[in-house]
């Protein structure tokens, strides 16, 4: 009943243990040697509320990563966009009150000529009004892709969500992440030096990178090569709709 790919997982975790070793003691990225007490720098940003010096709970690092500095935390559920369905259900309703108003305008021929071809009915639709419902279903169908593939995770065995103190979601800046990203590439391109990871080996995050996570631990990553069949479908589903929330995130948010 193990997570998928365990035995890559624990060179990993070894990996990354000495990696953070190395790390603290050379003082890179300004780490403190392990035991050392919190280090209590100024805030990052005056006023930036929870963005003061922490450590990363996650690798123990008594600083977070360059790319997590400053970056809000939001839940997992905020960072999926999923309670964005509320307004969107809320939004399909006023929209459905109005395209039947729109419809019944329609001379009853036409509508009778729609009908007869098979044709939608609202394919009679014109200007803004067939823009604002063909826009709120296509955010549903995200929405709700979103949605199902976080939940059928949840249920399956595939451990593709992450559990504390790896579940922090951070929304990023894109030179937050471009940081982050700049950091797990070292880290990548030293474990694969040591050959503790295949070169260029696919490896899923469970946090995704855009949402900030430790670039140093192993309990955010999964190599890919490992999924059963029902496990690879999933990840395909649940992947996309990372991408979807990050695209959102990139252009403002939910
Ligand atoms: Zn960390």
């Amino acid at each position: 009943m193990s997570a998928p790919g365990g035995q890559e997982i624990n060179v990993l975790v070894k990996a990354l243990a000495a990696h953070i070793k190395r790390a603290a003691e050379s003082g890179a990225g300004g780490a403190t040697a392990p035991g050392d007490p919190p280090v209590q720098s100024a805030p990052v940003g005056a006023g930036a509320g929870k963005s003061t010096a922490e450590s990363c709970k996650v690798c123990g690092r008594s600083l977070l990563h360059d790319g997590q500095r400053g970056a809000k935390v939001i839940s997992e559920e905020d960072w999926y966009g999923l309670h964005e369905g509320d307004d969107l259900y809320a939004d399909r309703t006023k929209i459905e009150r109005e395209v039947k108003e729109f419809i019944a305008k329609v001379p009853e021929v036409t509508r009778q000529n729609h009908l007869e071809q098979g044709i939608p009915l609202t394919q009679l639709l014109t200007g803004p009004l067939r823009k604002r419902n063909d826009k709120n279903r296509e955010m549903i169908a995200k929405f709700e892709a979103r949605r199902d593939a976080v939940a059928q995770a949840k249920d399956s065995k595939c451990a593709f969500l992450p559990e504390p103190p790896n579940d922090i979601y951070r929304v990023l800046t894109r030179t937050q992440k471009k940081r982050n990203l700049a950091e797990w590439d070292l880290i990548r391109a030293e474990l694969e030096d040591a050959s503790e990871l295949s070169v260029g080996a696919s490896v899923i995050y469970r946090v995704p990178q855009s949402a900030g996570p430790c670039p140093a631990s192993a309990l955010n990553l999964i190599p890919e090569t490992k999924l059963s069949k029902k496990c690879a479908e999933l990840w395909t589903k649940l992947s996309a709709s990372q991408q979807d929330a990050e695209d959102r995130w990139d252009s403002g948010g939910f």
